[in-house]
């Protein structure tokens, strides 16, 4: 079951992707959003015509993808048992594990809790990622 920060992590994902946004309470239902800068607070609204209910997404910074060098910086601090933080604003990663079914490697997401930038890291070594 997906967390409070995956959640808005994809809800920010899909806004930004300019894909419709679906409503987490009302299935099939699309959400209205807007993007709003403020002085202090840069944040996104989505707005649900069913329920009428609006979420609020932080987004100072913008949520953005991590490169593949950084995610895989963010593992080798895991191996070395160093913390990671956000290269975005410094902030505190989640970090999901799960393994992918096709392939029996280990996939990991990282999730800033604040900006709600991420990464994936999907089991790939170093060298076989160098190569685009
Ligand atoms: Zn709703
Ligand atoms: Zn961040």
């Amino acid at each position: 079951m997906a967390n409070d920060v995956q959640q808005l992590r994809d809800l920010a994902r899909a806004y930004w992707s300019g894909k419709p946004v679906a409503c987490p309470k009302h299935p099939g239902v699309i959400m209205t959003g807007s993007f709003a800068q403020t002085t202090f607070a840069d944040h996104i609204v989505l707005t649900c015509p069913r329920g009428k209910e609006s979420i609020t997404i932080p987004q100072r910074p913008r949520q953005m993808e991590f490169h593949r060098q950084q995610v895989e910086g963010f593992l080798e601090n895991i191996e070395r048992g160093d913390a990671n933080l956000c290269y975005r604003c410094q902030s505190e990663l989640e970090v999901e594990s799960s393994e992918n079914p096709t392939t029996g490697l280990a996939e990991y997401t990282f999730t800033c809790v604040r900006c709600l930038s991420y990464g994936t890291w999907n089991g790939q070594t170093a060298e076989l990622a160098a190569i685009d």
